[in-house]
């Protein structure tokens, strides 16, 4: 149980931390948490290049173990919870957030963060936070936002693979401020 919001998200850069000094995929972890109890329900880890498939970032696996653990496809039918991110979405995750029925959103480092040690992050609405909360989830960003950036950081100091695609999706996106 992770009470607090803090706690939650370092507990997401711990899988991040973990997963770059595993050298088992990008420097990414989530985590679905039972919002009012903080009970953690899933963990995610980014396995794109162990797994070879493009759709498994860390939001990505955790919302879809959460899903399977809860039994169904919308957590929002079945309690109250919230994705908690070691970086903000790219295009991807961020589409996937409204379908999967979480309630918060909350992320640790900024996208730009994310882009500065190489990686896309996709066409995203300049708005998105507020399109989110438009869509009725809460939205809470910079929460230990150095500490999962120092993560983004050792992993470029270690020469990660950069595994973005190599034609069409990986446009650069634009600025998520
Ligand atoms: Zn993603």
């Amino acid at each position: 149980v992770f009470p607090g919001v803090e706690d939650r998200a370092r507990y997401a850069i711990e899988l991040s931390r973990l997963n770059v000094e595993n050298a088992s995929g990008g420097p990414f972890g989530a985590a679905i948490f039972e919002s009012g109890t903080g009970r953690l329900v899933a963990a995610g880890v980014n396995m794109v290049v162990p797994a070879r498939c493009s759709l498994l970032h860390a939001e990505m696996v955790a919302l879809a173990l959460a899903q399977r653990i809860v039994g169904s496809h919308d957590l929002g039918a079945v309690g109250c919870f919230e994705l908690v991110a070691s970086s903000e979405p790219c295009a991807m995750c961020l589409g996937a957030i409204p379908w999967s029925g979480v309630a918060g959103l909350v992320c640790g480092a900024r996208d730009c963060d994310v882009r500065a040690i190489g990686f896309v992050e996709g066409l995203k609405p300049r708005q998105w936070v507020q399109e989110m909360r438009r869509c009725g989830i809460r939205v809470q960003r910079d929460v230990c936002r150095g500490e999962a950036d120092a993560v983004l950081k050792l992993y470029q100091a270690k020469g990660g693979a950069l595994y973005n695609a190599s034609t069409g999706s990986s446009a650069s996106g634009v600025e998520a401020t």
